[in-house]
């Protein structure tokens, strides 16, 4: 619904603004509704199978566990697709979507064979989608300037889910680390959808149809504090810091 309502308003404000959207960046924004839509209803058959009758078996765990890796890997791809589309196809940004393109591939390629949370092609995937995560869109965010610095709103989002999903915090029975994973991605979606409505109104930095910029951005580095918080945030979480900090000191804990 909200998926389908972002599409009707992102049609409409492309009619009304100075640079229309060409049919490419139409089917990216199809592409978002679609895949951010699949991911909630892929995330309910994944973990929700035992509510439904008739529905739990390791068959039906296992389809949906393979949606899962492949909608992960498909929300990377379109959202660095979508905002690379936004800063104009800057040179090398270009080559971080095709890489993030060319993962999602290899994730759909592997996602049949996997079994399992612990078998290798599930690891490669796990791999794969962090290689899409750091570093393509972080050095995407990275290059953002200026205005476009917002949509590090969308990587706050998104990493920070993921780092409470890592750090296994907080724990509940009732909405714990992963309903914090799971709402923190709703976020980045709705996130992504709201600032891409603004972009279509008042382009920031996206060029009309076949004038891709070539020229390659400079990193801005204007969005780095926020880049970085996540990850300090998952510092501060992981309950075994203290084994790692020895680590880099050269002393092992006893
Ligand atoms: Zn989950």
């Amino acid at each position: 619904m909200t998926a389908a309502l972002y599409l009707v308003c992102a049609l409409r404000r492309s009619a009304a603004a100075a640079v229309p959207l060409s049919g490419f960046e139409v089917s990216l924004r199809v592409a978002a509704a679609v895949i951010s839509s699949s991911n909630i209803f892929i995330s309910d058959a994944y973990h929700n199978g035992d509510r439904k009758p008739g529905c739990y078996t390791k068959e039906h765990e296992l389809f949906w566990m393979r949606c899962d890796y492949f909608g992960i890997s498909a929300i990377l791809a379109y959202n660095q697709l979508l905002w690379t589309a936004n800063i104009g196809w800057h040179c090398r940004t270009r080559l971080a979507a095709i890489f993030s393109s060319i993962c999602l591939a290899v994730v759909g390629a592997a996602a049949p064979r996997l079994s399992g949370n612990r078998d290798g092609s599930t690891k490669l995937v796990k791999y794969i989608t962090g290689l899409q995560f750091m570093p393509s869109l972080t050095y995407l965010v990275l290059t953002m300037s200026g205005a476009m610095t917002r949509i590090a709103a969308i990587y706050v989002l998104y990493a920070t889910g993921l780092v409470l999903y890592l750090a296994k915090t907080p724990q509940s029975e009732v909405f714990g680390f992963h309903e914090y994973f799971h709402g923190f991605v709703v976020l980045g979606h709705l996130a992504s959808m709201g600032l891409d409505l603004l972009d279509i109104a008042s382009p920031v930095a996206r060029v009309a149809a076949g004038t891709w910029v070539h020229r390659t951005p400079p990193m801005a580095l204007d969005s780095l504090p926020l880049v970085l918080a996540p990850w300090c945030l998952l510092f501060v979480l992981l309950p075994n810091k203290g084994r790692f900090l020895a680590k880099l000191k050269g002393k092992e804990t006893p």
